[in-house]
């Protein structure tokens, strides 16, 4: 627990929601996420890997909703609909197989619904694949495939609120769009 000058890592953080140990980072931390500012540098390396790649780009509403998923701290009215409304997609796109790329347009559809969505305990993630083991993918069919098996991790990390989740979307998505 002391910091020991002789390494190379002076002082190690450890994200408090996905259990990611790395240096200490300079950087801010998120206000929505509950991160560190290691992880959240790291998470902004991965979506920049989207925005430049149009492969990548196709599992890049995953990487949001794994990230909020994986990170879901506060209990605002916005911090609560922003994790449920990913936990909504995330189970689209892991149990039904829906493109990742029909997110935006999923999340429009359901919040036109005003869902009553309410806050849900998180569940321990420290066990699980981070966004550090998604940035190691050598190419896009790499990262495809660490995203989607990411992805399945954290949907399953949630398995006391899946019923709610789908009776979540079960409800906003059966009804007409408009
Ligand atoms: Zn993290």
């Amino acid at each position: 627990m002391t910091a020991t000058e002789h390494s190379a890592e002076l002082t190690v953080s450890t994200c408090p929601g996905c259990g990611l140990t790395a240096s200490e980072a300079d950087g801010p931390t998120p206000q929505e996420h509950l991160a560190s500012a290691a992880c959240w540098a790291a998470y902004g390396h991965l979506l920049a890997r989207s925005y430049t790649d149009p492969v990548r780009r196709r599992v890049h509403q995953l990487i949001v909703d794994a990230y909020a998923a994986q990170h879901a701290g506060g209990t605002s009215r916005r911090q609560v609909q922003t994790v449920a409304l990913c936990l909504m997609t995330l189970c689209l796109f892991i149990e039904d197989d829906v493109d990742p790329a029909r997110g935006p347009v999923l999340h429009q559809q359901m919040v036109a619904h005003r869902p009553d969505l309410t806050w849900l305990a998180p569940p321990s993630q420290h066990a699980l694949m981070t966004v550090a083991d998604v940035l190691r993918a050598d190419d896009a069919a790499e990262h495809c495939r660490l995203v989607r098996t990411w992805g399945r991790q954290v949907w399953q990390a949630w398995a006391a609120h899946h019923a709610t989740i789908r009776a979540w979307n079960a409800d906003a998505l059966d009804r007409p769009s408009r």
